[in-house]
């Protein structure tokens, strides 16, 4: 199969230093495996994605030197997440979940590093089981039930051998939320499968994830792809670089004066 990858961008802020180096990645590789890359706006996060972040990643990349061959946009496929929730209902993977937290506000978004969801108490697990709960509902909340216990094992490309326990190291994660719109995970595995990606190149603080979304990969009959994990770019305090060092946004380097290649300098550092 040849090289498919992706850059999955969410346009919550301008792209820094740290998102640049694993995009560089992402691009070097591709372009080493001759293949073909997918720029795609993960703009599902109604609070905070906003058009114009959208503009300015795509312009940013550009800049850099990044190209890519098609592009998408998450919210322009709700249909498609539906869909693979009414498939998780059907198969009896997924309970709906009336439980009010914070983790719901927060699951559109991809989990880095300290801001992980929480594991689920587990309240609305059995409360849910009946006839009704096959009923696809898409105002509530659903939650996918993990295999406790399980371990969940892959070869990452670069960081090495991953291990995870369902129900000890993540519980019962969300997938939909009832304003209608499907979690990171459960839009990250169908449009990853959408657009048969052979190889996600992201920062290693999504290796839980990854645990996450080898279960929903298999409930829903779709194919792994590969993962490389990449290290996290950290500044001089050890902190993972955030949006908040507004210094390190590319932009803001640009301004400084800095050329494309100095700024691929830095990802060495
Ligand atoms: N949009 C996610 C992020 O910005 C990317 C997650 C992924 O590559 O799967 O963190």
């Amino acid at each position: 199969m040849s090289y498919t990858g992706r850059l999955a961008p969410s346009p919550t802020g301008l792209l820094h230093l740290g998102h640049a180096r694993t995009f560089w990645i992402a691009f070097e590789r591709a372009r080493a495996a001759n293949g073909t890359l997918w720029l795609r706006d993960e703009d599902l996060d109604p609070q905070r994605s906003r058009a114009e972040f959208s503009t300015a990643m795509k312009e940013d990349l550009h800049w850099l030197g990044i190209t890519w061959d098609h592009e998408m946009r998450q919210s322009d496929r709700i249909s498609y997440y539906h869909a693979a929730l009414g498939q998780l209902i059907s198969s009896g993977h997924t309970y709906p979940c009336t439980c009010s937290r914070k983790d719901l506000a927060q699951s559109t978004q991809a989990p880095h590093e300290d801001d992980d969801e929480p594991i689920y108490a587990g309240t609305c697990r059995t409360k849910s089981s009946g006839p009704w709960a096959l009923e696809p509902r898409p105002s509530l909340n659903y939650r996918f039930r993990v295999p406790d216990g399980e371990i969940i094992t892959f070869d990452d490309l670069h960081a090495g051998p991953q291990s995870f326990t369902a129900g000890v190291d993540f519980g019962d994660f969300l997938i939909w939320r009832k304003d209608n719109l499907p979690s990171y995970q459960l839009a990250c595995v169908v449009d990853d499968a959408a657009t048969h990606i052979t190889e996600v190149v992201r920062g290693c603080d999504l290796l839980k994830s990854t645990a996450r979304q080898i279960l929903l990969q298999r409930a829903l009959g779709l194919l792994a792809p590969q993962y490389f994990h990449c290290d996290l770019l950290r500044d001089e305090l050890g902190m993972r670089l955030a949006k908040r060092h507004d210094a390190l946004a590319l932009r803001s380097l640009r301004e400084q004066g800095f050329t494309p290649a100095q700024v691929r300098a830095r990802f060495s550092l």
